[in-house]
């Protein structure tokens, strides 16, 4: 075997304070494999002998220090490169830690490894923690950050050549207005002035469309969401489409020490392995959602991709592959925060919970969740009323979540002033 002997193999002269750390250990040397990759809860490895050790530094590509890379880890990176068609991909703690890695990557000149990110410009509509990363990050740091409509196209140009920004960035199907950007035409207008591209893809998630195949230079995950799908762990992820980036990428994560811890990766690795099958469900019930609220008289709007009164609904139909998504924002006819939480009150199954993409229906009032830190004028631009809900439709029965909103409007039809 060449291993250090396991300590179970000869524990005679050993005392019990030596046993208690190594007893046991390193004795099973299985020929059998797994059939799932094994949470790898080890911090370091060890080589049969010196001249491995040494070699395993000079390749790069065998363990040596968690940080550097784990198994459990490499392979949810893996499957994540797969699922987003890239040449490799980063996990991240969360969706955020992943985001500003992003950024950072993208704005790292060519052949170098230190980022000089001068000048972004971003979608208007975005996470709300994001806002604040871009303003007390970067824009802190002295970069120039102009934000843009990413669906009226002649803007993005003139806005593209008159900042000639090193990235643009921006969410497919945004967030919580879900309005959908034409990837293809932006990626060839960012291209054109040297600037990459680096999409939140965490609403549309790969089942609808895939950026990278469309030229984007980097895919950004909150895997918290649709990806690990269960509400149970906080992840992120970057994908890149070329080595070149995706050297950078991985050499800052380990500079930083952003990385996700084994077990959360095993959770969105086993997350990722339904994610087809969930979001078609929930695509499913947004959509039968979406056209029944709009029949509803105490709802004043419904934004959804499918629906023909979307704005880009043509777009997402050209695009998504016949699905259009699983969030459903609406507006409520009704006047003041008491009735909306009155509504919100009034739900029993639909959980009124900060999050989405989970395999439960959610709903969030971005006004007081995640767009709360912006100012009542900062919000009203970006179309976000005191009235919009955004709901993240889950998998249950459909019949069941309808008759809970149902209910739930009944209690502010009888109220209303
Ligand atoms: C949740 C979310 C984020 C942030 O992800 P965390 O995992 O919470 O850090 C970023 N972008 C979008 C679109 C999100 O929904």
């Amino acid at each position: 075997m060449g291993y250090r002997p396991a300590m179970a193999d000869k524990p005679k002269g050993r005392g019990l304070g030596t046993l208690l750390v190594h007893a046991g250990e390193r004795a099973v040397a299985l020929r059998a494999r797994p059939t799932v990759t094994p949470i790898y809860g080890t911090s370091t490895y060890l080589y049969p002998t010196a001249k491995e050790l040494d070699q395993a530094f000079a390749d790069g590509n065998q363990p040596v220090y968690s940080r550097h890379g784990n198994p459990t880890l490499d392979q949810l990176e893996g499957a994540l490169s797969a699922v987003e068609a890239g040449k490799g991909a980063v996990a991240y703690g969360s969706g955020m830690a992943a985001i500003y890695a992003a950024i950072l990557a993208a704005g790292t000149p060519k052949g170098e490894s230190v980022p000089a990110v001068r000048r972004v410009l971003v979608a208007n509509d975005l996470y709300g923690a994001t806002l604040r990363l871009l303003d007390e990050q970067f824009r802190a740091q002295g970069a120039e950050v102009k934000f843009t409509d990413v669906c009226d196209l002649d803007r993005v140009q003139r806005d593209l050549e008159s900042l000639r920004p090193e990235v643009v960035f921006f969410e497919q199907i945004s967030n919580p207005c879900l309005r959908v950007v034409d990837v293809e035409t932006v990626v060839r207008l960012a291209h054109a002035v040297g600037a990459r591209v680096v999409v939140d893809n965490t609403f549309a998630t790969p089942i609808l469309e895939r950026p990278l195949g469309l030229g984007a230079d980097l895919v950004v995950h909150s895997a918290t969401k649709f990806i690990a799908g269960h509400g149970d762990v906080t992840a992120g992820a970057v994908v890149a489409r070329t080595s070149m980036v995706l050297d950078v990428l991985r050499h800052q994560a380990r500079l930083l020490g952003a990385i996700l811890g084994p077990f959360e990766a095993s959770l969105v690795a086993r997350g990722l392995k339904t994610l087809e099958l969930r979001i078609q469900r929930q695509c499913f019930n947004a959509a039968a959602l979406a056209s029944w609220l709009s029949e509803q008289p105490k709802v004043a709007r419904v934004l959804y991709p499918g629906l023909e009164s979307h704005p880009q609904h043509l777009l997402a139909k050209e695009r998504f592959g016949g699905l259009f998504g699983a969030l459903v924002a609406i507006e409520l006819d009704v006047t003041g925060r008491e009735q909306i939480f009155r509504f919100l009150d009034a739900l029993g199954l639909v959980l009124p919970a900060t999050t989405l993409g989970d395999i439960y229906t959610l709903v969030t009032a971005p006004f007081i969740s995640s767009h709360r830190e912006l100012s009542s004028e900062q919000r009203r631009e970006l179309g976000i009323s005191d009235s919009l809900l955004r709901f993240s439709v889950g998998i249950e029965e459909l019949s069941d979540i309808q008759n809970d909103l149902a209910q739930a409007l009944e209690a502010i039809s009888d109220t209303q002033t």
